[in-house]
């Protein structure tokens, strides 16, 4: 997934994924109802900026409070802790070790039906199932950490419907503790720890298009929803004390994206609470 470029990407990632198997018609429902809940936050996002709205949520600084330090998959429905994709197995074992280590995350939780597994299972040939791969390289990362291996997130225990993903936005976090969930305004959303990645800039990017890629795919809302008018939301993080993590600083490095898809992506970003330098 390290080599998405735009549309063509988006057809290899599909290339490189299962056979779709449809979404049923009660998911096709769960995720319809989550688009209408969503729309009215999105009606103030799209036509005020992120930053413009983010200052109006009474409960934003809750946001950037991590209850936890375990880390989970970008994915919408694995909220919470240091975020990387499939627990970086498409970054590799060393590079993986270093993020997380200076992290200092202090637990492992790989969950069910993560597409990175699928797609390195794809990649290294094996038949081994994409969730005990998962299961594997976590209970792998954990004991070179030194860490608890803190257990699978099941399908039923995420907060997204099991074949679908509701994610309308990406969070490129430079601060390094943000948690959409918590603040009720926020709209859920894949999240990269980018705080995490200063040596991986390329690769945090690569992880921005992975959510592209699954929100824009068939097992997101897909192109028919995510449009120029109802864009998918880049949303970059900027930490006010760390200028090397600014807002801007971060939509800049966003911003290929958003070129790439003609309007369907749309790049933006807000600062998080606090005094600024
Ligand atoms: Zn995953």
């Amino acid at each position: 997934m390290q080599t998405h470029k735009g549309a063509r990407s988006h057809q290899e990632f599909e290339g490189c994924t299962p056979t779709p198997k449809g979404l049923g018609d009660s998911t096709h429902m769960v995720l319809e109802r989550n688009w209408e809940h969503q729309a009215p936050m999105y009606s103030r996002i799209y036509s005020r900026g992120t930053a413009d709205y983010a200052s109006t949520l009474i409960d934003l600084e809750k946001a950037f409070q991590l209850r936890d330090r375990r880390v989970r998959c970008i994915d919408e429905g694995t909220p919470g802790g240091i975020r990387l994709t499939g627990l970086g197995i498409l970054l590799g074992f060393d590079k993986a070790i270093e993020v997380l280590r200076e992290a200092k995350v202090e637990g492992v939780h790989p969950h069910e039906g993560c597409g990175a597994c699928d797609l390195h299972a794809k990649k290294v040939c094996t038949e081994t199932k994409p969730d005990e791969i998962g299961i594997e390289w976590g209970k792998k990362l954990a004991a070179e950490l030194g860490v608890p291996y803190s257990g699978f997130i099941s399908a039923d225990a995420m907060s997204r419907p099991r074949e679908g993903h509701i994610a309308r936005a990406a969070y490129y976090d430079g601060t390094g503790r943000f948690d959409c969930t918590g603040s009720l305004g926020l709209p859920p959303g894949f999240v990269v720890s980018r705080r995490h990645l200063n040596n991986h800039v390329d690769y945090a990017r690569s992880e921005a298009e992975i959510a592209i890629t699954i929100a824009l795919g068939p097992h997101g809302y897909g192109m028919e929803r995510i449009t120029d008018e109802t864009p998918f939301m880049l949303v970059a993080i900027g930490d006010p004390a760390d200028p090397m993590h600014s807002t801007e600083r971060l939509m800049d490095e966003l911003r290929p994206l958003e070129l790439k898809l003609n309007g369907a992506v749309r790049v933006d970003g807000f600062t998080a609470p606090g005094r600024r330098i």
